[in-house]
């Protein structure tokens, strides 16, 4: 076992940190939270700014991590999120740091944010269509998005991805008009598949939208060319439209899972340690830190934990568990 780095016994090695910085949103994605929101957690149980940075220093500093992607619930929502970025740019070595937003708040954030050293981000959008995002959200933000994305841009934090997520019934019908809108505005769109995630459990396994229908609709209007073996441990496979150079990707977690190439770590905003989107237990690291412990003492804690990480997230398995955090509170 190399001691440095967060190997685990499959043999993979996490290099890449998602952070959530808060459980609360200001959408209610239909496959993600109920409309009535969840109860989130209180502030006390939040890791402070100071927390977040101490851990994310001992996770670029002792144990590998050269990736860093803030997330949540909605990260923009978190008051310290310049400064966190800010400060974790400062670290040695410096990690590269993205942000996966829903982009309400990015039209007033993105320059700070690319100063203080913030490198990309994603942006969610699953529709074209104001109404559509309207009975898909649950609010009607669908300008503020656009906004945001185009400040994104503007502001240098490239390149720009967007996350879209096809709902049967709902929004299943524009995946070639949303390719065609990222192509004439450079963004790299990037579909997901519905996963059992949220907290209402709604996910229908046979209801789903999967890559194989994206790819389909896709090809109705676009010649796609597989980039094959340069998928490496990124969950997207991608494809180049047209010939390229645009691309666009299908991350198919649950028809096409990438685990085996996997390379996460994921702290939750009340600091446990998850080694999976899917993982059903947690290490606490909140309770170590809080409890006086040295920086080596905690990356020790954290390598066992992912030393124990399992070798899928067994989505096709009969004995597949959901966990019991949505995905809001898991960080996506
Ligand atoms: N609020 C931010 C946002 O929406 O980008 C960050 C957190 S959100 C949980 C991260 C990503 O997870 C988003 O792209 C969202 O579309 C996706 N997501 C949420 N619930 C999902 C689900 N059940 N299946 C697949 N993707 C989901
Ligand atoms: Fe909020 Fe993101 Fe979940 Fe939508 S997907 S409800 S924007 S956390």
């Amino acid at each position: 076992m190399r001691p440095q780095t967060l190997i685990d016994t499959h043999g993979r090695v996490a290099t890449d940190l998602r952070v959530s910085l808060t459980d609360r949103c200001n959408l209610r994605c239909t496959y993600c939270m109920p409309e009535e929101g969840l109860q989130w957690l209180a502030k006390p149980d939040l890791l402070t700014d100071d927390e977040i940075v101490r851990l994310i220093g001992i996770a670029v500093t002792s144990l590998g991590i050269e990736e860093v992607r803030f997330t949540g619930g909605e990260p923009l929502l978190r008051p310290g999120l310049v400064g966190i970025v800010e400060r974790v740019a400062a670290l040695e070595p410096r990690p590269q740091m993205s942000l996966t937003t829903n982009g309400i708040g990015l039209k007033r954030t993105a320059t700070a944010l690319k100063a203080a050293g913030l490198d990309r981000v994603n942006v969610s959008l699953d529709t074209l269509r104001p109404d559509v995002f309207q009975t898909l959200t649950r609010r009607d933000r669908h300008k503020d998005v656009i906004e945001g994305l185009y400040a994104a841009h503007d502001a240098g934090l490239t390149p720009v991805k967007v996350n879209s997520v096809l709902m049967p019934g709902l929004n299943d019908d524009e995946a070639p008009d949303l390719l065609a809108w990222a192509v004439e505005h450079t963004y790299e769109l990037r579909f997901i598949e519905q996963m059992p995630l949220d907290a209402q459990h709604g996910w229908k396994r046979d209801g789903m939208i999967t890559a194989g229908d994206i790819l389909t609709s896709l090809r109705t209007r676009f010649a796609l060319t597989s980039e094959g073996e340069k998928r490496g441990s990124a969950p997207a496979e991608r494809w180049l439209v047209d010939g390229g150079p645009h691309v666009v990707g299908v991350i198919a977690s649950v028809t096409r899972p990438f685990c085996a190439a996997c390379d996460r770590t994921r702290l939750t905003a009340d600091g446990q340690v998850r080694t999976c989107l899917f993982a059903t237990e947690e290490t606490d690291l909140r309770a170590v830190l809080r409890s006086g412990a040295p920086d080596e003492e905690i990356a020790r804690i954290w390598r066992l934990a992912m030393w124990g990480k399992k070798a899928g997230a067994g989505l096709d398995d009969p004995s597949f568990v959901r966990p019991q955090r949505p995905m809001s509170a898991i960080g996506g």
